[in-house]
């Protein structure tokens, strides 16, 4: 197969949920989600992404679905570091000539630790890439989201996955303050299933869950309510039932989740430095990632910070779109001389996870 791609730089969000590969001049060119289907006594890999999604819940027994990146952590080197490697392969061919090979940057969740880094570099790099720039999440998210990240002016990153929240404020290409959280979407699909178990005794599936937030889902009084109608198995017959859940259902639901997803604004604001909390209180607060789309959410954040929480256009891409973006900033003069400086001195981090 002849290939478009060599030479260009190219972006990946390894996200919780999702994966997706940006090419410089072609945009995003793959976006699957980051599931890896293994056979559970051979632990041989038997589908990645979009296909090993379609298998769950649909094969025999020793078939699983893994998300090895879940909780923002790698639990599985090899398995990451083979779905990583699919991706690649699927977005620009085989591995080639070192001259012809692109310059990869992947942006992984901010909570991975340092060995983790390592280990998906090595992957990156085995796939095919000539250089590679492992990244943290916020900064990607807020070149994505179109803020010059080389001013000293400070900005505020909310980025909202399915794993895992990162807020950050970023100032002259570093966070200077950060925090992670493992409170994000797959929280809110389990939340409503809780939900939906103790209210109405109906067991749902984590897909239910999902459309259900998607559809209905909110965070901040909706002005006209909606509803839903959504089939489960009602526990104490124990056969398929179907009901209607109403948005106010779903604020009620999701309140303790979405409310430490505030806490957390508030906590990083907080111990953010005066100036710099002042250019945020001027520019607004900006929310990346799918979790981001939640009804209401960024009105919640407005409400409990005073300060306006804009949701960035293409929440969902613009991660993968930083990464590709960052190679060019990692080049540029402003941009080595401030990742230089950045290395001496590491951000000041405020992390706990629940
Ligand atoms: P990650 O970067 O961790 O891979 P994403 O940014 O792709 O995650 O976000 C995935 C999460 O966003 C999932 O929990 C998904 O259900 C949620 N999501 C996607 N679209 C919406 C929406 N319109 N409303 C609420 N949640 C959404
Ligand atoms: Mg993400």
């Amino acid at each position: 197969m002849f290939n478009f791609n060599f030479n260009s730089d190219i972006g990946i969000d390894l996200g919780t949920a999702t994966v997706l590969v940006y090419v410089k001049g072609q945009d995003i060119i793959l976006k699957e989600p980051s599931v890896v289907a293994i056979n559970k006594d051979t632990n041989n890999i038997l589908a990645v992404g979009e296909e090993a999604r379609s298998m769950l819940g649909r094969t025999p027994g020793n078939i699983i679905a893994i998300r090895p990146l879940r909780e923002g952590v790698i639990s599985d080197y090899d398995i990451t570091e083979r779905m990583l490697k699919y991706f690649i392969q699927k977005a620009i061919g085989k591995p080639m000539l070192f001259s012809l090979k692109p310059q990869i940057a992947v942006c992984v969740p901010s909570s991975v630790t340092e060995v983790e880094r390592r280990a998906v570099e090595d992957a990156t790099r085995q796939a095919g890439a000539r250089k590679v720039f492992v990244i943290e999440e916020p900064i990607a998210a807020a070149i994505g989201a179109g803020i010059d990240i080389s001013r000293a002016q400070g900005s505020m990153v909310v980025d909202i996955g399915g794993g895992t929240t990162d807020v950050a404020v970023i100032s002259l290409g570093g966070a200077v303050v950060s925090q992670s959280i493992k409170i994000a979407g797959d929280n809110f699909d389990e939340a409503i299933i809780r939900y939906m178990r103790k209210k109405h005794n109906l067991l749902i599936g984590e897909r239910s869950a999902e459309e259900l937030k998607i559809h209905i889902g909110t965070a901040f009084d909706r002005t006209i309510p909606v509803s839903m109608d959504i089939r489960g198995r009602n526990l104490i017959t124990g056969l398929p039932r179907t009901i209607t859940v109403t948005s106010d259902e779903m604020m009620e639901a999701l309140h303790e989740s979405i409310t430490a997803i505030a806490d957390t604004v508030h906590t990083v604001l907080e111990n953010t430095p005066p100036e710099l909390a002042s250019d945020i209180a001027d520019r607004g607060i900006v929310m990346t990632g799918g979790g981001s789309l939640l009804h209401g959410l960024d009105k919640l954040i407005t409400h409990r910070t005073g300060i306006n929480a804009i949701i960035a256009e293409e929440a969902i891409s613009c991660v993968a779109t930083g990464t590709g973006k960052y190679i060019e900033f990692a080049a540029s003069p402003v941009g080595s001389e401030l990742i230089a400086r950045g290395e001496k001195k590491k951000p000041k981090k405020y992390r706990h996870f629940d």
